[in-house]
């Protein structure tokens, strides 16, 4: 599925392909709801890096979070937002090069409606951040078991 995203304010324009544009994954972590505001999670997708195409590029910052875990004490995670409006817009790992994981809330693409979610990182929620669940939803206090792609995979929903 192609992908067309923005910031808030026009100035980052991008697009791309998407094979795991399901939004069914909701993170609660204290990083997420910080630098994306939204209902205390943030929601990514999953894309093909190598087909992302960014217009403004020379407005986009880039945010990595203190990680006590990683040897230099920075997430290697890059998270590109625009330096104008601060609109979050994908999160980029030299770890796993060939993927890039836009977020929902940037895509201006009417994305298909999830027929389950997973609630993932619930034990860095806000307390009065509600985990709303439905019949089939999976919860996890920290990572979930299951990668962006086999989720599509186990569902028959890879486009
Ligand atoms: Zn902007």
């Amino acid at each position: 599925m192609k992908l067309e995203g923005s910031c808030h304010c026009g100035s980052v324009r991008f697009t791309l392909e998407s094979p795991h544009p399901y939004p069914y994954n909701r993170c609660y972590c204290s990083i997420c709801r910080k630098t994306q505001g939204g209902g205390g999670y943030a929601v990514n997708l999953g894309g093909e890096y190598e087909t992302l195409k960014v217009e403004g590029e020379e407005h986009l910052t880039v945010y990595q979070a203190k990680d006590d875990r990683s040897p230099d004490g920075i997430s290697p995670l890059k998270r590109h937002f625009c330096s104008k409006c601060g609109s979050s817009l994908w999160c980029w790992d030299h770890r796993w090069p060939d993927l890039v994981h836009p977020f929902a809330s940037a895509i201006d693409t009417p994305l298909p409606d999830p027929p389950e979610l997973v609630h993932l990182m619930t034990g860095s929620k806000a307390p009065w951040c509600r985990v709303e669940t439905g019949p089939d939803d999976k919860v996890f206090t920290e990572y979930p078991d299951e990668s962006l792609a086999a989720w599509h995979e186990r569902l028959n929903l890879t486009s």
